[in-house]
């Protein structure tokens, strides 16, 4: 019952941790406790037939277990500083470029051979942009699709599983500070550590608060993205998307200068519901194999909402707006654009009758009723600025989702080396409110192993 290491939460930051460790030090003795299932037993139970929505299982299929939160995503690795959170601000941008480089030789090795790299590096879509008030923020993006980053995580499970124990269903319910280290309280044991490496992504984010709070580690609020998910025909998007296949552009809307921007693109994509604590929101992914695309695409727009004192409960902001959704419309909202911009709510044979074919069976209604007025009036602004670089994204039928909402972990007091104030106790990836995304959740975690096996 007694570890050198003890990882908490097997998502990319986890994983990639694990991976590090081992790889040092073959001597170190490591547990990963993870409050989800093993990959092969994640199953999300909504099929489209018999399950059509959320039914709000225990541990969620989309979001625990092996892979974290990134199990069944797009699997798209951005290697920037520009955006998927501020891990450079720690470790210095050279650094985190270089590991985030790591990171992807890594996913190469376990499966992702022949997967395509893209890069906003030379490309005349900046200046059209530009041209339209639109600015693209520059990336180098790996896709390596749902398929394949399925089978990159299987083939890093298949290296891991000797050389670490894994305990799957065992949330973790309590970390303690002890003279030697930490332990470890799950619901049956207690288990005993040098050092902890707490990694528990947005799901965790609730756990998190309570751990900062028993070990007195300060945190400080965050923001939390509210906007919609677009879905239309592929072809729409299709200068963007095949050079880029994923474009961060950024607009400043003209009657508020609020910024909106695109996240998560999905080329011949689907878009999928996402459960955080029990709320139904919106996500977006996309196959590598051709034979599983489909004839849209889909993106989010959203717009960040920071809050100054008194009001500190940024997420909660979210939730109360994702749950709006939820109370009018049972999940997921969808509705058309041109439904929207003529203020009546899209009903199913509105839905039925236009040309762009839901991927997702949400309810049609009225997001001008979830949606506060500022975020809604910039979202359409955009829809009209985007318009001009893809023409037909304002059309009647291009659909719009609600709400898509990224909810931000509170962000957690740590220093240069992702180190809390007790000693021997790290958060990384998105439970630290540093990292937003997979390459920044895993390039903390190799990070912070380098530093715990004297390698850094
Ligand atoms: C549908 C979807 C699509 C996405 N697509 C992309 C994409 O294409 N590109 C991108 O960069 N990002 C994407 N993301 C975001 C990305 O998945 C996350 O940024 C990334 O997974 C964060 O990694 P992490 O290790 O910090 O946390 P997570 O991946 O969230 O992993 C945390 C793990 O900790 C476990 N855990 C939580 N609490 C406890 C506890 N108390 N005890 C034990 N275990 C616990 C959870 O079960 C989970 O498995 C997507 C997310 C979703 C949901």
């Amino acid at each position: 019952m007694k570890y050198d290491v003890i990882i908490v939460g097997a998502g990319p930051g986890g994983i990639f941790s694990a991976y590090e460790l081992t790889k040092l030090n073959d001597k170190l003795k490591i547990a990963i406790f993870e409050a989800g299932n093993p990959l092969e037993k994640r199953k999300c139970p909504i099929d489209g037939v018999k399950v059509k929505n959320c039914i709000k299982c225990p541990s969620c299929a989309i979001m625990n277990g092996f892979g974290g939160a990134g199990a069944f995503s797009d699997g798209k690795y951005n290697i920037t500083n520009q955006f998927g959170g501020s891990l450079y601000e720690y470790i210095g941008k050279n650094e985190a470029i270089d590991l985030m480089k790591y990171v992807d030789d890594i996913n190469l090795q376990y499966g992702g051979k022949g997967t395509k790299l893209y890069s906003t590096a030379d490309t005349k879509i900046k200046k059209m942009c530009l041209e339209n008030g639109l600015h693209l923020l520059d990336a180098q993006v790996r896709h390596l699709g749902t398929d394949i980053n399925y089978v990159v995580l299987g083939n890093l499970y298949n290296h891991l599983k000797d050389r670490v124990e894994f305990f799957f269903r065992t949330p973790v319910e309590k970390v303690e500070k002890n003279e030697d280290g930490y332990t470890i309280v799950t619901a049956d044991n207690r288990y005993e550590c040098e050092k902890c490496i707490i990694s528990v992504g947005r799901s965790g984010s609730k756990w998190m608060e309570t751990v900062c709070a028993d070990l007195d580690i300060p945190t400080k609020s965050n923001r939390v993205d509210i906007g919609v998910r677009v879905e239309l025909p592929a072809e729409i998007f299709s200068a963007l998307t095949d050079e880029l296949y994923e474009s961060k552009i950024v607009y400043r809307t003209e009657k508020f200068e609020d910024l909106v921007r695109t996240f998560c693109m999905n080329p011949h994509g689907a878009v999928v519901n996402e459960n955080t604590n029990g709320i139904v929101t919106v996500n977006g992914h996309s196959y590598e194999d051709p034979e599983k695309h489909t004839d849209n695409t889909n993106f989010a727009l959203l717009v960040s909402k920071h809050f100054s004192e008194p009001f500190k409960d940024s997420n909660g902001y979210g939730e109360s707006i994702a749950r709006l959704s939820n109370m009018l419309g049972g999940g997921v909202i969808v509705q058309r654009f041109g439904d929207l911009v003529r203020g009546r709510r899209s009903n199913p044979e509105r839905i039925r009758e236009g040309y762009v074919t839901p991927t997702l069976a949400a309810t049609p209604g009225d997001l001008s009723l979830v949606i506060p007025k500022r975020i809604l009036d910039g979202i359409i602004e955009m829809i009209y600025a985007l318009d001009k670089i893809c023409p037909g994204t304002a059309n009647d039928d291009t659909l719009l989702y609600g709400v898509e909402v990224k909810f931000y972990n509170m962000e957690v007091e740590i220093d240069n080396n992702l180190e809390t104030r007790n000693k021997g106790l790290f958060v990384i990836g998105d439970g630290s409110g540093v990292t937003h995304s997979l390459s920044h959740a895993s390039a903390s975690g190799v990070y912070v192993a380098r530093y715990i096996a004297g390698a850094n």
